[in-house]
């Protein structure tokens, strides 16, 4: 039964994985995500129910367009997979199971999913566009703004302490960036990554807690001193280009966030 549970979580996954691939592409082309159609982006031939089955369409059709036989990304596959295990994931570390589900858990899942929702946007749409998209930002705080009274109404119930002056700070600094992010934008008309990457930074901190955070930039700048260091090597002979790539640092530090976030849930459960 519990396994039929966990069958079901994953299905809702990866549904919400194809959604997602979807939302990263649409967002920053100012496109409906939920009324239009979904279409060939190489042809744009209407896709099917039959084609838009997550993971089985891709598997069934070779990993190519029903209609021009363009090849499809491996890249929708790869989400539509990671989102269904992180459903399974989230509910695994809630300890969620048909026998013994309370309301606390099924909050705190859906706190998680919409946090995770977050960080997959953010990834999806910096990865192929280098931008952090500012509707994205809003949605994350406002999920952060749900998870703090969430968080407050749990803890005085339960007669724990809650530090209301850290996140009261991590707000306020929130909407004092977004001001001069706004004002800078209007006086130069251009777009300040750092800025954005700085309110993300903040997001993650009243989602993970400072110590995942931090190590979730200590692991970025791995990631990307690494990917240099590859660059420099192969490369070494060939002309460099004039503009330098752009490197798409918030989706390295989704990545790291996450990878923090497990490591630090297994060390606390397994270790301690
Ligand atoms: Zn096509």
């Amino acid at each position: 039964m519990n396994t039929i549970f966990f069958i079901i979580l994953f299905i809702m996954g990866t549904l919400f994985g194809s959604f997602l691939t979807l939302a990263t592409y649409r967002i920053p082309l100012n496109k409906d995500i939920t009324h239009e159609h979904s279409f060939c982006p190489n042809c744009n031939h209407k896709l099917e129910f039959m084609d838009l089955i997550p993971v089985l369409s891709y598997l069934c059709l070779g990993g190519k367009c029903r209609y021009c036989k363009k090849k499809i990304s491996p890249r929708y596959i790869t989400i539509e997979l990671l989102t269904g295990l992180c459903f399974i994931g989230i509910a695994y570390a809630l300890e969620m199971s048909v026998y013994m589900i309370n309301a606390v858990q099924i909050i705190e899942y859906a706190i998680a999913i919409l946090y995770l929702i977050f960080l997959f946007l953010i990834a999806g749409i910096d990865a192929e566009n280098k931008k952090i998209d500012k509707r994205v930002l809003i949605y994350g705080i406002t999920v952060a703004c749900i998870n703090i009274i969430y968080q407050y109404i749990y803890n005085i119930q339960n007669g724990y302490k809650y530090n209301l002056n850290r996140v009261i700070i991590y707000l306020f600094l929130t909407i004092i960036l977004i001001l001069v992010d706004l004002s800078t934008i209007k006086k130069t008309n251009k777009y300040d990554y750092m800025f954005d990457l700085l309110i993300l930074t903040i997001i993650m901190c009243l989602f993970t807690y400072e110590i995942t955070t931090i190590m979730s930039i200590a692991c970025c700048i791995l990631i990307i001193g690494f990917i240099v260091i590859i660059n420099k090597l192969f490369n070494k002979n060939k002309k460099r280009k004039k503009n330098r790539t752009k490197f798409p640092i918030a989706f390295y530090l989704v990545t790291s966030n996450i990878i923090m976030f497990i490591i630090s849930y297994l060390y606390m459960t397994y270790v301690f």
